[in-house]
């Protein structure tokens, strides 16, 4: 199709006057309905866990012994190594980052502000908001090709290995935001394993999308922390999960799980700063899920919701995009993202000509550090949130903004 033509076409796109959204991975009305049930619990009458703890009131700062038996499975540890948080599985991360820059973790000699200037690994496209975290304390931060199976492996081990302000990486080892990324067995034993110059060195393991298949194969992974402590690496890996995406995005559970050694470090940097998480929110999310049976059938409800939106996206970018040198794109078997990569130096273009179409989606560089991506190629894409309907309408018009930022660039040459 000649330039002149897809200009048209986006003309006629521009007077459809859209609004759509496809930035954030919020979960849609539709999926937060589907834990309603919440609001009404625990009720008026029977706010006692089972060992008689008054949930309405102050205490159990590791929390509800029932609500860290929730989340054994989806965190991978025996609920004594596992600590309830608030709302926000990125509160708790931004926590672990913070204590650790301030006391120093327990294997640190210093706290690692007195350290000197230290770096995070940081697998790209990565989440922007772990990024976030290491821009504002001036966390250095290193690219890590993320490849089919996980982080570019030769590549972390080569550079923990010989770089000791080296102190941290961020991994989302299962349905990775934004590329749908599994990490292997092998990649997890590696990272496990791997000799590292830092002896206080940790690992992120951002646990956010455990449950959340798109397909019916429910994919497992390698518990990080099983293989940690068989390397002989104990306390190298902080694994966090939240409800955030299974029941209310503003006001689920998190939790963090890790050594008996780190569990310590951390209930002593909670106890100045609480007397107590919402047990409240516990028993209810306790009463509600029950079990891991129970989230398991949530999250067939959500995936029933779910699927059809990322497939509609994927038919488009099939129908409209293939033909297309250097654009390709993602086909995730759980999580919230699609990954969308146009030719080299496009994608701020596509994000530009997408927003006059009246279509939002992620600032193009969000998925890299410090909002830069230096072949100017990613575009995250979040089908969560609008309609069905909208979804797809969303995805034609940003394959058409594709299309164009394309051929504008070959006209240019
Ligand atoms: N980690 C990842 C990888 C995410 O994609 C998100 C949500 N977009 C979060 C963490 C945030 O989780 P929470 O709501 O528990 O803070």
């Amino acid at each position: 199709m000649s330039l002149l033509q897809i200009q048209k076409d986006y003309s006629a796109l521009q007077q459809l006057g859209y609004k759509l959204d496809l930035t954030r991975g919020k979960p849609s009305s539709q999926q937060l309905d589907l834990s309603v049930e919440l609001l009404d619990l625990p009720g008026r009458s029977d706010f006692f866990a089972d060992d008689k703890t008054d949930t309405r009131n102050y205490g159990g700062l590791q929390g509800l012994p029932e609500a860290r038996r929730l989340f054994t499975n989806l965190l991978g540890a025996p609920q004594e190594q596992i600590v309830i948080g608030n709302n926000a599985s990125l509160a708790l991360m931004h926590d672990h980052v913070a204590f650790a820059l301030l006391k120093g973790t327990c294997d640190s000699s210093e706290p690692w502000s007195k350290q000197g200037e230290i770096a995070f690994l940081c697998p790209v496209p990565g989440y922007d908001r772990h990024f976030k975290i290491c821009e504002d304390y001036g966390i250095r931060m290193i690219p890590i090709r993320l490849q089919e199976d996980g982080p570019d492996m030769d590549e972390v081990e080569r550079l923990v290995a010989s770089d000791s302000s080296i102190k941290g990486m961020w991994c989302i080892p299962k349905y990775s935001n934004p590329t749908g990324t599994v990490y292997s067995d092998s990649v997890v034993e590696r990272l496990a394993g791997m000799k590292t110059a830092a002896n206080d060195f940790r690992i992120f393991w951002d646990n956010a999308y455990g449950v959340h298949h798109l397909t019916e194969e429910k994919i497992s992974i390698a518990n990080i922390l099983e293989r940690c402590a068989a390397k002989g690496n104990p306390n190298r890996a902080f694994v966090f999960a939240s409800t955030s995406k299974i029941t209310f995005a503003g006001a689920g559970l998190s939790a963090v799980a890790a050594s008996k050694e780190n569990i310590q470090w951390l209930l002593t940097r909670l106890t100045p700063r609480t007397i107590g998480p919402d047990k409240i929110n516990q028993l209810r999310h306790v009463r509600f899920l029950k079990d891991e049976v129970g989230i398991a059938a949530l999250m067939e409800k959500h995936r029933q919701l779910l699927a059809p939106k990322f497939q509609a996206v994927l038919d488009v970018f099939e129908a409209e995009l293939s033909n297309l040198k250097d654009v390709s794109w993602t086909t995730p078997k759980g999580g919230y993202f699609i990954s969308l990569d146009v030719a080299s130096g496009c994608a701020k273009r596509v994000v530009a000509l997408a927003k006059d179409a009246g279509v939002v989606l992620t600032p193009a560089g969000a998925t890299h550090p410090y909002g830069k991506d230096p072949e100017d190629r990613t575009i995250r894409i979040a089908p969560s949130f609008p309609g069905l309907a909208e979804v797809q309408q969303a995805a034609k018009a940003v394959a058409l903004c594709v299309r164009l930022a394309a051929e504008e660039k070959l006209q240019s040459k």
